[in-house]
């Protein structure tokens, strides 16, 4: 079955074709380095990590590209507003770079926790200001821009493509739908390509450029960049759904104006919103909104949110709650559970001495034994044509569930390919795995709760289900769950019963 994705540009998922065979060329929207990444932008950076891993599983030589925005871009997305930057220096009494600096720290600190593999290319704005300026040159030269009120402005007028992305009814617009600030636009989604005197006497950070000094527009950033690193036609460009209106829409009218190559971009890609209950979308710029440190000072791992996130459709909307994140906590309680039970089966069957965790190293082997075969490449099967429909990541994970439960499998061979899946998961089951093996803090308490599950399983096989009941019982009054498996008995309890 062939890799299939939603293409926003024809609104269907569509069959993916690289243009270079056996190669990848996707660039995804980076984060605007004024503020932490909220919990909404880090599920946009997961979906894109779970794309860029699925697309090396498939075998394709891939080029991540992401850029950082450290200049240009605005609170409103058309041009209105403030410069967030620049705000956000002013509030902190610190340097556009200063807080472009730690900022960009923090968003790595985070990705490196929710284990987001770093893109291969990542690329700051203020340091391609040349490469944008040769792309807006190049506007200028076709005629595709205007000078207005002291900025250069590209003119949509002259490219007659600009509604496709959006599917935007342009007239709607014009009648009056949208608010517009910018007297010096002849057309409302006309936009800024490089700001001089018009915008920020107090702009922290400017440059020399042909139209006077100043700074670009945030969208040119974009379209500059990608093509320096992917070139003028590319495979896969990735964001929010908000960008699909304007910052998307403007950056391909930037880029196929400019160079004359219709589609610039194969494949768009756009993850839906995280959304918090009646407040709806998060954002930055309203402020009030959750930072993966917030889940961390709750007590929860990085990878529970990660765990959380993988639960959802990447196009379907995901309501987040601290119930829906305690649910994912517990379920990778219960996978660590799991995979222990199998490494110590694992263990056993091999005769090996060295218990469970050499059994999580990365001394096992990646893909299952050939002998294996039949059941564990069922399973496979079942995870690689979920992952290829548009990426169906709720339904991978299903099927991760699968092996872990599946008592056909040798344990050996059921590790194997749980570790195979977790290349695309990215859960780190082999930590997983080896922790569960060897958790020192609550080894009273797993002690004490696997005599007990032993003692019920006893009582089980002696028809004295009264006293299985009550082993069960007792240990719900202290908030620890039991599930029979295939595999066993697998336990969860809440963060207050285990030691953290
Ligand atoms: P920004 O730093 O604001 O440019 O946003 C970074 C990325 O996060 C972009 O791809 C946005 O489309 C995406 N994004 C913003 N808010 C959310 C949200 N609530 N849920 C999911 N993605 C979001
Ligand atoms: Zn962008």
């Amino acid at each position: 079955m062939p890799l299939s994705l939603f293409n926003t540009l024809g609104r269907e998922v569509q069959e993916f074709k690289s243009i270079k065979q056996g190669e990848v060329g996707f660039y995804a929207c980076g984060p605007t380095v004024y503020n932490y990444a909220h919990i909404g932008n880090l599920r946009a950076y997961v979906t894109h990590d779970i794309l860029a891993r699925v697309l090396r599983r498939r075998g394709f030589a891939l080029t991540h590209v992401m850029n950082i925005t450290d200049v240009g871009h605005l609170t409103g997305d058309s041009d209105e507003g403030d410069d967030k930057m620049v705000k956000s220096a002013e509030e902190r009494g610190k340097s556009v770079l200063e807080v472009a600096e730690f900022y960009t720290k923090a968003f790595f600190s985070d990705t490196e926790r929710l284990n987001i593999a770093r893109p291969d290319i990542v690329c700051k704005a203020t340091e391609h200001i040349s490469d944008m300026i040769a792309l807006i040159k190049r506007l200028e030269e076709k005629g595709f821009t205007y000078q207005a009120g002291g900025n250069l402005y590209f003119d949509i007028a002259k490219f007659p493509n600009y509604a496709e992305l959006a599917r935007l009814k342009l007239d709607a617009l014009q009648a009056g739908a949208r608010i517009e600030v910018d007297g010096n636009k002849r057309n409302p989604e006309d936009f800024v390509l490089w700001f001089t005197k018009s915008k920020f006497a107090n702009q922290a950070l400017v440059w020399e450029s042909p139209w006077g000094r100043g700074y670009p527009g945030w969208h040119i950033e974009c379209a500059a960049m990608s093509i320096k690193y992917l070139g003028e036609q590319f495979d896969i460009h990735a964001g929010g759904i908000d960008h699909i209106q304007i910052h998307h829409s403007n950056e391909i009218a930037e880029a196929e104006a400019a160079t004359g190559v219709h589609p610039w971009v194969r494949c768009w890609v756009h993850n839906e919103f995280l959304v918090l209950g009646a407040k709806g979308k998060m954002s930055k710029s309203a402020g009030g909104f959750i930072t993966l440190q917030n889940l961390i000072d709750e007590g929860f791992d990085a990878l529970d949110y990660r765990y959380f996130l993988l639960g959802g459709h990447y196009r379907t909307q995901l309501q987040f709650s601290l119930e829906s994140l305690t649910g994912a906590r517990n379920a990778r309680k219960s996978l660590a559970t799991l995979l222990r039970n199998l490494a110590a089966a694992a263990a056993a069957a091999s005769g090996s001495a060295s218990g469970t965790s050499s059994l999580a190293s990365d001394k096992v082997r990646a893909v299952p034994s050939e002998g294996a075969g039949g059941a564990a490449a069922v399973h496979l099967a079942a995870f690689d044509a979920a992952l290829d429909d548009d990426i169906n990541v709720p339904r991978a994970l299903a099927s991760l569930w699968g092996v872990l439960k599946d008592a056909a499998l040798p344990p050996a061979d059921a590790l194997a390919t749980a570790f195979s899946m977790d290349e695309v998961l990215g859960l780190r089951l082999r930590e997983e795995a080896a922790k569960a093996g060897s958790r020192n803090e609550d080894a009273a308490l797993c002690a004490e709760v696997e005599a007990l599950i032993a003692e019920r399983a006893a009582a089980k096989k002696q028809k004295d289900f009264a006293k299985a009941d009550s082993i069960r019982a007792a240990l719900k009054e202290r908030g620890i769950l039991l599930e029979d498996t295939p595999r066993g008995t697998v336990w969860t309890a809440p963060r207050a019963a285990v030691p953290q």
